[in-house]
């Protein structure tokens, strides 16, 4: 039996952290799971209020639920970003593993209210279910911003951290540390990069003492990753980039047959894009060198250039 909780615990025993991916479709899941299978480490799969509404809240947690027991794999589903009571409710009936509750836009004390509010409902429908708070600011939107936002003096203090989990009693904290939500022109042309405060993660994580996630991964410089993840982060988010991806390989897929209208045909295209993005990014987080010969993973590149996808 998979359960995310003994997956946090052996990541942070052994210094890497667990990848979570947002997904709106099949294309963007198949991906995932692949990658994660062929890398044979775990992987959480994100919904957010809108993916959720575009896919179905208990379709999605059926889909997820299927790869995990078919395949016996640990695969793991996120409600990401929950506003309300209701939507967090809905998911935790429809059998997610995880929810972020999300009230960061509202006070630090309402806030706390809320959440509180919130980890004693879904513990009350699902005693094992993880619920994540979220304090500081990290702007919103997983997408292309025209510029980057200065978010620096909403940074989270390892003092409010402590305050929170201890009122509110969430069993993972999402802090604001430096990243971001979304990314900018230059950042998906690779010219910028996301800095982290790795400083402030370590105190952080030691006041807290719960597991952290960092939201809005994409686009932050690897070895900043890699240094937070040795500092307390678990729980790394990956968004914009494989939306990035996903779109190339669709526009890749389209204009290499400009006639096929089997979408079995176009859709590998993105799911090769998405997967280079996902393979990179569940090696670099689970610190995985090494790569059996026969890994798609590892020869996805090549696979790339045959298809002509430039
Ligand atoms: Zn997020």
């Amino acid at each position: 039996m998979h359960d995310i909780r003994n997956v946090l615990e052996l990541a942070r025993k052994s210094g890497v952290a667990v990848a979570h991916f947002n997904v709106a479709d099949l294309v963007l899941l198949k991906a995932v799971f692949s990658s994660a299978q062929e890398l044979q480490v775990p992987v959480l799969v994100g919904a957010s209020e809108g993916e959720r509404e575009f896919m179905g809240v208990r379709q999605i947690a059926a889909v997820v639920r299927s790869l995990r027991e078919e395949f016996d794999f640990p695969i793991f589903l996120n409600a990401n970003h929950t506003h309300t009571l209701g939507k967090a409710i809905e998911a935790a009936k429809a059998g997610f593993d995880t929810v972020v509750f999300d009230a960061s836009a509202l006070s630090f004390d309402e806030n706390a209210r809320q959440t509180k509010k919130a980890v004693e409902a879904l513990k009350a429908i699902n005693p094992t279910i993880l619920v994540e708070g979220e304090i500081g600011n990290i702007g919103t939107g997983s997408e292309i911003h025209q510029f980057a936002p200065d978010l620096s003096n909403y940074l989270t203090t390892p003092a409010e951290a402590r305050q929170f989990v201890e009122f509110t009693g969430v069993d993972v904290l999402a802090p604001a540390v430096g990243n971001m939500h979304g990314m900018s022109q230059k950042m998906v042309e690779g010219e910028n990069k996301k800095r982290l405060d790795i400083e402030r993660i370590a105190q952080i994580k030691t006041a807290a003492r719960v597991p952290l996630t960092l939201h809005g991964g994409s686009g932050t410089d690897d070895e900043d990753l890699r240094q937070a993840i040795s500092a307390g982060i678990s729980i790394v988010h990956i968004n914009t980039e494989l939306r990035v991806a996903w779109r190339r390989g669709l526009e890749s897929g389209l204009s290499a047959q400009p006639n096929q209208v089997v979408p079995y045909k176009i859709l590998p295209f993105p799911v090769m894009e998405v997967k280079l993005v996902a393979c990179a990014r569940l090696r670099l987080f689970n610190g995985v060198t090494q790569l059996p010969v026969e890994d798609e993973c590892a020869v996805a590149p090549r696979a790339r250039e045959e298809q002509g996808v430039s």
